[in-house]
């Protein structure tokens, strides 16, 4: 009898706020240690918090981008643990009345094909500071620049049976974030962060004991933490012994999880609702507000795509992977030029120095008129290429580029017919195969030419002038 995978994953994203959860603290990366702080975020005694309207509209849009019900009052709780990076001895979050509920992602799983995943709820609560264990030997530092800024957690239910599936669902949740302007969502700056459950049954049995997996930093090292534990879980199941509920950390070098304690219930924490904070009440007429402004989400712009410019599905999926990049091809569309052309640009050399540099090197507009100069026969598609990496690092005018290197397309007769006679008269054998018969031997005659003319000439202008001399 098979065992079936369930996958539940809780994910917190940084809400894009420039200030943080509860004080006026700069949320910026990369600042010297310790130097974002007041006596709020330091728990200093006697301050108090004050909410950040901007990340409780940020969190709002991200429920409704994941269409959950925002409830009109929910309430800061604290969560009491202690650590060192946590100075106040609690974290503020949200328990039992958290912003929003029972919202679905409907996804596409490598396995099943579309699905909906549901979410459980999402709500708002603070960031701890960061323990750093390299930067003096053989002690622990703690920068508390990140303590109190926004977070959203966004929990899903147990729907996923694959870790190829959570991958997906990350990609997939992560997108929809980002095009609804809530987070920036980058993994490699903390600005989002994935604790992921997994337990093992057979299909139909009550859910088994589950673990928490933490410390992935990339959404491949979430697939493959959650495969190894999955087999770590068989073995033990397929042995006959127990699963126990432990949370375990990911070693990205070993592909391996550990145990890592045994895992809190939630009755660990203590929660109760913060004396210095309100319910935060929201007014109903301004969530339909928020609803009502919400952004263009994925599928959205990719029905757009396939309707309005007549891409295919696979081109609509590819343009909309990301919002910037869908803004790009949008704009060299509205620079006058065909939208599956201006596709094949964005999906080749324009997606390349994006996803390399997250730049484009290139505005829509010199784009398009390099593409210009090709669908007027100025320069063959082949010559665009070369005065596109040119463009990419200096300010010139297409045409200027293609002057100054040389790739004007000559379809001047005198200039072409110079280049033929020579190709023909350097290969003979070439030339009597073809007159016996190899047709096919045309190509290489085009290759030659273009060749010879440093790519300048027009390779709709050879062929004709080719086969004239060739005599057939
Ligand atoms: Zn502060």
């Amino acid at each position: 009898m098979s065992w079936q995978t369930v996958i539940g994953l809780e994910v917190h994203v940084q809400l894009a706020t420039r200030t943080k959860m509860f004080c006026g603290c700069p949320t910026g990366y990369g600042e010297a240690p310790n130097t974002s702080v007041c006596p709020v975020c330091l728990g200093l005694p006697g301050a108090l918090p004050s909410p950040n309207a901007e990340a409780v509209r940020l969190g709002v849009i991200g429920a409704l981008a994941l269409g959950c019900e925002v409830h009109p009052t929910s309430v800061f709780a604290r969560k009491n643990y202690f650590y060192p990076d946590l100075p106040k001895g609690y974290q503020i979050s949200q328990f039992d009345q958290p912003l929003a509920t029972g919202g679905a992602v409907m996804m596409e799983s490598p396995e099943r094909g579309p699905i909906a995943i549901s979410i459980t709820r999402l709500h708002l609560e603070e960031d701890a500071g960061k323990s750093i264990h390299d930067r003096i030997p053989g002690h622990t530092a703690i920068d508390l620049n990140r303590a109190g800024t926004p977070l959203a957690e966004i929990v899903s239910g147990p729907d996923l049976q694959s870790p190829a599936e959570a991958r997906a669902y990350l990609v997939t949740l992560r997108q929809l974030l980002v095009y609804a302007g809530v987070s920036e969502c980058s993994m490699e700056k903390g600005s989002l962060r994935v604790d992921a459950n997994l337990s093992i049954r057979r299909p139909g049995a009550p859910l088994g004991t589950k673990t928490e997996v933490k410390n992935m930093n990339s959404f491949a090292n979430v697939e493959r933490a959650l495969e190894s534990e999955r087999r770590r879980q068989l073995a033990l199941l397929e042995a006959g012994r127990q699963v126990t509920q432990v949370t375990l950390t990911f070693n990205a070098g070993t592909g391996a999880v550990k145990p890592l304690r045994s895992k809190e219930d939630s009755h660990d924490y203590r929660y109760f609702p913060d004396p210095d904070l309100p319910p935060l009440v929201l007014e109903p007429s301004w969530i339909a507000a928020q609803q009502a402004g919400l952004a263009e989400l994925p599928v959205a712009r990719r029905n757009r795509y396939e309707l309005d410019f007549a891409l295919s599905a696979y081109d609509a999926r590819v343009l909309t992977q990301e919002p910037a990049v869908a803004g790009y091809f949008e704009s060299v569309v509205a620079a006058g030029v065909d939208a599956k052309t201006a596709a094949n640009w964005v999906m080749g050399e324009v997606m390349a120095g994006w996803n390399e540099a997250r730049v484009f090197a290139v505005e829509p507009q010199r784009l398009a008129a390099l593409i210009a100069l090709v669908d007027n026969g100025t320069v063959s598609l082949q010559a665009a290429k070369r005065i596109y990496v040119d463009l990419a690092t200096s300010a010139e005018a297409p045409r200027s580029v293609a002057d100054r290197l040389g790739l004007i397309q000559v379809r001047n007769a005198d200039a072409l017919v110079g280049w033929v006679d020579e190709v023909l008269a350097a290969n003979p054998r070439e030339v009597a195969r073809f007159r016996g018969g190899e047709a096919k031997l045309i190509g290489f005659f085009v290759g030659q030419v273009m060749k010879k003319s440093a790519g300048k000439a027009d390779p709709k202008a050879i062929q004709p002038l080719l086969l004239e001399r060739l005599g057939a």
